[in-house]
């Protein structure tokens, strides 16, 4: 991940550590190069000014000019920014409530339902009792997906296939899991393959009905640009609570991790990396900055 984004940051810095004399000029073709490689790598324009004029503004001011090794400063004061527009802290899922409801959100492919199972293996993992609603109603196979993937990691799923009526189906498995004395309840809820209206209304019908503790809103990495306009739209209806970034593991230039916080101003809470239950990680801003920048 960030290969291309890294590459270009290290040529930048090689120009930069180059350089016998280091002047405001050659900060200001620096933070170019590193602009440009911010876009490259699917940071939307705006953020990536945002970012590069904060970063200048800290670096003239902290004399990187007349540092010793004004590459390494730079580089610590990117990091540090970069660390802020991912949101700092990493942020934790609100479990106070029992039950906590956790509702599910995305377009189909994004990983939805690798995530609920993911999900409630890394609740499982904490002592948690989760349950597993399974609220497509369009995709039996999204179901069976649910049931097969709660099966692996030992959790139960209220399904009810008879029923074609998505907030139905989340109220009876919220009173399931009352019952059960389950503390944290996930609804997975059907995608779509874009955006579109009868999905937005349905899914916030869901949430109307249902008041949930956090939803979270699941997207594709691989998908860029796309990824902060999907998030930008589902985030103006749902008012979502958190962002799961799936597919970082695969060869994603991951700018949608930059720009996302920034677009919709919602923390990103995990990350996805692989296919299988346990590849799970809460998102680390600063780990994240580190990463980006070698
Ligand atoms: P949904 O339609 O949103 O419920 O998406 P699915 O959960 O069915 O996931 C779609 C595809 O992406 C499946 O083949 C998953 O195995 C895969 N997938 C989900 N999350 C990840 C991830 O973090 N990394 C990788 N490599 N694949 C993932």
């Amino acid at each position: 991940m960030f290969e291309n984004l890294q590459d270009k940051l290290d040529r930048a810095f090689k120009v930069l550590k180059g350089q016998g004399t280091i002047t405001e000029i050659n900060v200001a073709e620096t933070l170019k190069e590193i602009r440009k490689a911010l876009l490259d790598a699917d940071v939307n324009y705006k953020t990536a000014k945002t970012f590069t004029d904060e970063v200048k503004a800290k670096a003239l001011g902290s004399n990187v000019l007349t540092s010793v090794s004004p590459g390494q400063l730079l580089t610590k004061i990117m990091n540090d920014e970069l660390t802020a527009l991912m949101g700092g802290e990493a942020s934790e899922l609100d479990l106070k409530s029992n039950p906590t409801i956790i509702l599910i959100a995305g377009l189909n492919g994004a990983g939805k339902t690798t995530f609920t199972g993911k999900l409630a293996n890394y609740l499982k993992s904490k002592g948690k009792k989760p349950l597993l609603v399974a609220g497509d109603v369009y995709r039996p196979a999204a179901v069976e997906q649910l049931k097969v993937l709660a099966e692996q990691v030992g959790v139960p799923v209220y399904a009810n296939t008879e029923s074609k009526d998505p907030v139905g189906i989340a109220q009876e498995g919220i009173a399931e899991g009352k019952k059960n004395n389950n503390n944290v309840i996930i609804i997975d809820t059907a995608g779509r393959l874009s955006i579109d209206e009868s999905l937005m209304a349905e899914i916030s019908e869901v949430k109307a009905k249902t008041n949930p503790h956090e939803i979270l809103f699941v997207v594709d990495a691989m998908t860029g640009q796309d990824a902060v306009n999907t998030a930008k739209v589902f985030n103006d209806r749902l008012d979502f609570t958190g962002v799961v970034l799936t597919k970082l593991d695969g060869d994603t230039r991951g700018g949608a991790a930059l720009s996302i916080k920034s677009v919709v101003n919602k923390p990103i809470k995990f990350i996805g990396t692989g296919e299988k239950m346990d590849a799970l990680d809460v998102f680390y801003p600063d780990r994240m900055a580190s990463r980006i920048l070698g």
